[in-house]
């Protein structure tokens, strides 16, 4: 900011003064403003996030993006209403950033379809999914598709919500930046930049992650859903039972009862479900299990994607709340 130091002191003593040096810093802000416009030509790019994670990673290397974000950590992202607002947002989108996986089969087609934006419909370079990008886990074998007891007809790609490795997450963070310069060429080297800075800031919180949580190898936890799957497998815990009887239907009294029988038998670390799943029947799981397993409600995503270290902030509150409840 220049500011003009002669002639200050005098104008300052009157009202005149006073209103000429405010029209000329409006006259200044708005000509910064034009400059900005015309210097950057991705003001305007338009960003539809399906879940705030890839908001998260859109935000972190192209900072000038507009992001509307569809669904938050309160909300299961299988299953949200095609809502008239989402389709406007949609439908001014030069980038769609999903997970895919058909993780958002339940509401992202319709979208696509009533918003009309040729952009963002599948295969075009405007849509973009994760899963695409990723190896995923519990691939159901073809014809063997309830083989494990964490694959089921809600995944029959495998297991979508790969964003709880943030291994993978940087993965996805690689082919988006790719996506996102083949999109903005003039930011091509901007983003290049900030996915430097983003994954070496990530890989050293995520081998001091790694060093803390050691002592988490091989315990146990009873699960609702396999939203977590890709945190237990990085972690090295284990997921002994779950609460949903098939994947994608609620919790039953009756399969609550044998899993009742088996947590009894050899009582888990503890009882793990997401903030936008209905605590009840882990909470009761845990109140017959008694003090020794302890219930933890976590948010299955980023709680805050305007947050600047959003994806670090989360993967801490996980890291954090599984040791204490391992007790160490
Ligand atoms: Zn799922």
């Amino acid at each position: 900011m220049h500011t003009r130091i002669e002639g200050r002191a005098s104008a300052a003593r009157t009202g005149l003064g006073r209103l000429q040096r405010r029209v000329r810093a409006a006259v200044g802000a708005a000509a910064a403003a034009c400059a900005v416009l015309v210097a950057s030509p991705a003001a305007a790019f338009t960003v539809f996030a399906c879940e705030p994670e890839w908001a998260v990673l859109v935000r972190a290397l192209l900072p000038q993006a507009r992001v509307h974000v569809a669904t938050t950590a309160q909300q299961d992202p299988h299953h949200i209403e095609a809502r008239p607002a989402l389709i406007a947002q949609l439908r001014s989108a030069d980038l769609a950033a999903c997970t895919g996986a058909s993780l958002e089969a339940g509401w992202l087609p319709t979208l696509q379809q009533r918003a009309g934006n040729s952009r963002v419909q599948d295969g075009a370079p405007g849509m973009f999914y994760a899963a695409d990008h990723v190896v995923l886990i519990d691939v159901p074998q073809r014809g063997t598709a309830l083989a494990s007891p964490f694959a089921g007809d809600v995944h029959a790609e495998g297991n979508p919500h790969l964003h709880a490795d943030p291994r993978r997450l940087l993965e996805a963070a690689r082919a988006l930046a790719a996506q996102l310069q083949a999109l903005q060429p003039a930011q091509a080297g901007a983003v290049g930049e900030r996915l430097v800075r983003l994954e070496s800031r990530l890989q050293a919180r995520i081998a001091d992650w790694e060093r803390r949580a050691a002592p988490l190898r091989g315990r146990t936890v009873a699960v609702q859903h396999a939203s977590l799957a890709y945190l237990w497998r990085w972690l090295g815990l284990v997921p002994v039972a779950d609460l949903e009887p098939v994947p994608g239907m609620a919790p039953t009294p009756g399969h609550l009862q044998r899993v009742l029988q088996t947590l009894r038998a050899t009582p888990p670390m503890a009882i793990v479900v997401t903030r936008h799943q209905d605590p009840r029947p882990g909470r009761w799981l845990a109140a017959q299990l008694g003090a020794g397993v302890p219930f933890l409600v976590v948010p299955a995503t980023v709680p805050d994607d305007s947050a600047p270290d959003a994806i670090e902030d989360w993967f801490e509150q996980l890291v954090q709340a599984l040791l204490k409840a391992a007790g160490v």
